[in-house]
């Protein structure tokens, strides 16, 4: 089984990185290392990993959930005696940690519980051990990533369909959702509309601005399957397009393509992002494009590699992220073109299928 891969991999990490307990919280993390993720709420739930054994501390009213996938030991507390106990008598089974790595995604109250129960020397982020391991998929990730894309893909299709003048974009945002869930994600992570001025504004939230004839549309949507997470943003513009629009949309399409087809293994994430910001910087837009060209991909949305400027990362065979450049004009318009890809090889293969070109509608 693919997790307890996972778990064997990361605890040989932990002895050549010199950490002596790992706690990871119900995220993506979690999925990784079990194959399976209970829910997440403000109760305690968190593994417990040393160079030898694994424990959980789970609320006793998920413990039968969380038995049915893994026989890993749990220990679990209710909700009328909290979780202090039954975290001291776990973490009394393992020697005194000095150096605890967290889950980053770990919540605040749960950390600061650890903390006082442990009193490690030293506490990091456990993305030293586990972010090496998580950037470069399997080819069954690699699969399961496709497999979310093209359903992007599909989802995308009809958002373009329902763009018209007098709709709002939260309309626009509802086609996309219902095209997700029906199509059998599991969830829908988001579905960013922004029309018109609103595109300028890189994390719009989709609102009851109508649609109108002159707009240019940023349609950025992802959702989750199987556990897998999809990201792709496509244009499309009402009416005749503006020469000003044109242009920077051909600058974006063109840093899109280039950095995309630049893709190898060797190459570090930092010369994605140069290729992508000089064909923008060329362009005479580069103070426009105000934050990275792309992010890693695979249980979350986001996470490493981070394809920014000066990161020294080397891309490898297995990784999968984002190219996702883009031009903001403050009370314009926006522009995005974002796919996802996984290097190869020899190359690079876009997992999002969807065609560039501009979607001009009436
Ligand atoms: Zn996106
Ligand atoms: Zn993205």
């Amino acid at each position: 089984m693919r997790a307890e891969e996972n778990l064997a991999n990361m605890q040989a990490r932990m002895e050549e990185t010199g950490i002596d307990l790992v706690a990871i919280g119900p995220t993506g993390n979690m999925r990784y290392l079990l194959g399976f993720v209970p829910h997440a709420d403000e109760r305690l739930c968190l593994l417990l990993v040393d160079r030898r054994s694994v424990r959980m501390v789970v609320p006793d009213l998920n413990r039968e959930e969380v038995a049915a996938h893994t026989d890993i030991d749990l220990i679990d507390w209710a909700d009328a005696d909290g979780p202090h106990e039954s975290l001291r008598k776990t973490l009394a089974d393992f020697h005194r940690p000095r150096k605890l790595a967290v889950d980053g995604g770990m919540r605040a109250d749960h950390l600061l519980q650890l903390q006082a129960a442990v009193t490690p020397d030293r506490t990091l982020t456990v993305d030293a051990v586990l972010a090496p391991l998580r950037m470069c998929k399997s080819g069954e990730e690699i699969e399961a990533l496709a497999r979310a894309a093209a359903q992007a893909d599909r989802a995308m299709q009809a958002a373009v369909n329902v763009c018209r003048p007098g709709i709002t974009e939260a309309e626009v945002a509802w086609a996309a959702e219902a095209a997700f869930r029906e199509d059998g994600a599991e969830q829908v992570c988001f579905t960013l509309i922004a029309s018109g001025p609103n595109g300028a504004y890189p994390h719009h939230h989709s609102s009851e601005r109508m649609l109108q004839k002159g707009d240019a549309i940023i349609i950025d949507i992802g959702a989750s399957l199987n556990g897998y997470k999809s990201d792709i943003t496509r244009m499309v513009y009402l009416g005749e397009p503006l020469l000003e629009f044109l242009s920077a949309h051909a600058a974006v399409y063109e840093a899109n393509q280039r950095a995309m087809a630049a893709v190898r293994p060797d190459l570090t994430a930092g010369e994605i992002d140069h290729i992508a910001r000089n064909t923008l910087e060329e362009a005479g837009y580069g103070p426009f494009f105000i934050h990275r060209t792309g992010h890693g991909i695979g249980l979350e949305g986001h996470e490493p590699p981070w394809i920014m400027a000066g990161d020294t990362t080397i891309l490898q065979e297995g990784m999968v992220f984002s190219i996702e450049p883009g031009v903001y004009l403050v009370g314009q318009f926006g522009v995005r073109i974002e796919d996802i890809v996984a290097v190869t090889p020899s190359g690079v293969r876009s997992l999002t299928g969807f065609d560039h070109s501009l979607i001009i509608k009436d």
